[in-house]
């Protein structure tokens, strides 16, 4: 009895070891199917999702768009990518920061005038940059090549504001009393030096020092020539209130102001100059956005001001327009 008692338990003790590895191999294998499974399905969101992105970045590119993100306007070029720099959309130019964020705008339709500073750099065209960049401005610097060096970090922060770097030669030698190759001497290595700070305009625009100019002069500058319709005589006074009122008085759309960035008279002018400016309506902004919309500049010419195209050109335009509305009121009656 004893032995057949021992036998039986045995027997059960085997059977249920057996039952409990049958079972954990069951549950073993269920699990990794439905982890599989899970997995399976995980990679599947992710590629629909992937897909999902790529389709979107491809109906986007389909178009010129704007984006809004977070809070800043970025445009999405012909090419799908966001476009840096300064560029043109319809009667707008626009300027970006290197992510493309747009940071300033020109109004092609608004009256606007052109602040131009001579000699620099100098100890305050940081200032006179950081002056522009606060009020949402742009000026021209028309800068002397040999002191770009001189005033290293002052002269980046003209690019890095926007603003425009414009040839005033390499040693602001008067260019009627040079040979032709010095002229050319003069101007090249200035341009070199504007690039090498960061300009990037096609065309670097000349004012020629002293504001010089004869045919020799006319006919070997590659570029447009800049003088100016507003004269502060901010070198000769050095007062801020004469250059102030000189800066601020009649001024008129598409005048080209004169003023020197050597002076801090001239900064405290235009601590003024340029809010009160703002205030009777003007846009600041470059030599060349000023010549955008008016008809451009042409190499070797003379430029005092840049007025807004005549209003004959304008009343043409118009007249064309109501044509066109006469005609589409005709097409609807029909
Ligand atoms: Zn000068």
């Amino acid at each position: 009895m004893g032995k057949m008692k021992k036998k039986k338990k045995l027997v059960r003790m085997v059977l249920y070891i057996g039952l409990v590895l049958v079972l954990g191999m069951v549950i073993y294998q269920v699990r990794s199917a439905y982890l599989r499974a899970e997995a399976a399905k995980a990679a599947e969101a992710k590629k629909q999702a992937q897909e999902e992105a790529r389709r979107k970045e491809e109906a986007r590119k389909k178009k010129n768009e704007w984006v809004k993100k977070d809070g800043k306007s970025y445009y999405y070029g012909e090419d799908g990518k966001v476009v840096i720099g300064r560029y043109i959309q319809e009667k707008k130019i626009y300027y970006t920061d290197d992510t493309g964020a747009v940071v300033r705008t020109v109004d092609g339709e608004k009256p606007m005038v052109a602040i131009t500073y001579d000699d620099g750099p100098s100890q305050f065209t940081d200032d006179f940059a950081q002056l522009f960049k606060k009020h949402d401005s742009a000026a021209t610097f028309f800068e002397v090549g040999n002191r770009m060096n001189e005033f290293e970090e002052e002269a980046k922060t003209i690019t890095e504001a926007y603003c425009e770097l414009a040839n005033h030669t390499y040693t602001h030698q008067n260019l009627t009393r040079v040979s032709v190759s010095g002229m050319h001497n003069q101007l090249n290595k200035c341009d070199r030096k504007l690039r090498e700070f960061g300009e990037q305009a096609e065309t670097i625009l000349v004012r020629p020092p002293e504001g010089a100019v004869n045919e020799t002069v006319k006919k070997n500058i590659h570029a447009p020539i800049i003088l100016w319709s507003v004269d502060t005589l901010d070198w000769k006074s050095r007062n801020a209130e004469s250059v102030y009122r000189k800066a601020t008085t009649n001024i008129k759309d598409g005048d080209i102001i004169l003023m020197h960035s050597l002076y801090e008279s001239t900064l405290k002018a235009s601590k003024r100059i340029v809010p009160e400016l703002i205030d009777q309506g003007y846009q600041l902004v470059t030599v060349t956005d000023l010549a955008q919309f008016r008809g451009g500049l042409k190499n070797g010419e003379k430029y005092f001001d840049i007025k807004p195209v005549e209003s004959e050109k304008e009343d043409q335009k118009s007249q064309d327009e109501t044509t066109t509305t006469e005609e589409e009121k005709t097409t609807e009656e029909l």
